[in-house]
């Protein structure tokens, strides 16, 4: 490791921006994580290596896809090619509803039971 610059910082995310700035102006090619990328820039800085990857192996991930299960949080089970498709059911759809109404239950629940405090 070479020291490049002391720097005062008065916290992490300053320090983070100035590795980052070293990082980005030596155009460092060993630094593989970059401190403040969001997934974005990640995915914008990479597009074409993804985009060829997946040209290169678009069977494999097709074949993959077929055979991963997926286990859903309303309990069934599908191939993994399968879960958009999944989400449209209304098995699916009345659990999510189901989760989305006994969570507002709950929350007037607590609503109530502060208001009886006071
Ligand atoms: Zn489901």
């Amino acid at each position: 490791m070479i020291l490049i610059e002391s720097y005062n910082c008065t916290d992490k995310l300053q320090a983070h921006k100035k590795e980052r700035f070293w990082i980005e102006h030596l155009n460092s090619s060993l630094n593989c994580s970059i401190p403040t990328r969001s997934k974005k820039e990640y995915y914008q800085s990479n597009i074409e290596q993804n985009r060829q990857h997946y040209i290169d192996n678009r069977q494999i991930i097709s074949d993959q896809n077929k055979i991963k299960k997926y286990d859903c949080i309303c309990g069934t089970n599908c191939r993994y090619c399968d879960k958009a498709k999944h989400f449209k059911t209304i098995k699916h759809k009345r659990f999510i509803e189901s989760r989305k109404s006994n969570s507002l239950m709950h929350k007037l629940s607590i609503l109530f039971s502060t208001k009886r405090v006071i």
